[in-house]
């Protein structure tokens, strides 16, 4: 129990590092309980990149899972086996990577219930104008944004949201994946 708190306490501290996209996905699973298969593999490899290690991983995800309908024996049956395969532990045994945000962004598209994917390429640009706010940017700052989105350059409008979030004024490192947001953000934070 006391792991079970202090990992979901971690997390909740992390989850200021995170990228919008794993945003979304930790704020649905704690909404929902629950996660449909390409949230449960895009979140679910970003943590194991984070250094979640497999046992827990599964502990969050039972944990998570139990406190909507799914029990830990429905679990075990239904969900248990791939998270043990993104782990290469079954199947053909190949661990798995965290996606890039090329990944993200070119395959997958998220559909009606899903979480997954990036937020500016595939949230509808109203829906992302108010998460932009809600995340304090101030109409210019949600301008510049949005101006990316426009173009196509999500990564960028997503390198801008770093900047505008933690204060800094050129902070291009050239992102092209969700932990290395992660990380630059904690060299920042921490
Ligand atoms: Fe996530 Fe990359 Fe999209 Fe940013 S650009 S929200 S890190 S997928």
């Amino acid at each position: 129990n006391d792991f079970r708190t202090s990992l979901s306490r971690a997390l909740a501290l992390a989850t200021r590092s995170f990228p919008l996209c794993m945003r979304s996905l930790h704020y649905a699973l704690r909404d929902q309980h629950h996660l449909r298969h390409g949230g449960r593999l895009q979140y679910g490899l970003f943590l194991k990149g984070l250094g979640l290690s497999l046992e827990q991983a599964l502990t969050f995800w039972r944990t998570e899972f139990a406190r909507g309908s799914i029990d830990p024996e429905k679990f075990e049956k239904g969900y248990a086996y791939n998270i043990r395969h993104a782990y290469g532990k079954e199947g053909k045994r190949t661990d798995y990577t965290p996606y890039s945000c090329m990944k993200i962004i070119q395959t997958n598209t998220p559909g009606p219930g899903d979480h997954h994917g990036c937020p500016f390429r595939h949230t509808d640009a109203d829906l992302l104008r108010q998460r932009l706010q809600s995340h304090r940017l101030s109409s210019s700052e949600i301008n510049q944004v949005m101006e990316y989105v426009k173009g196509m350059h999500y990564q960028l409008a997503c390198q801008k949201y770093f900047e505008f979030t933690h204060k800094v004024e050129d902070g291009a490192f050239g992102l092209s994946h969700p932990n290395q947001y992660f990380e630059e953000s904690q060299k920042l934070l921490s």
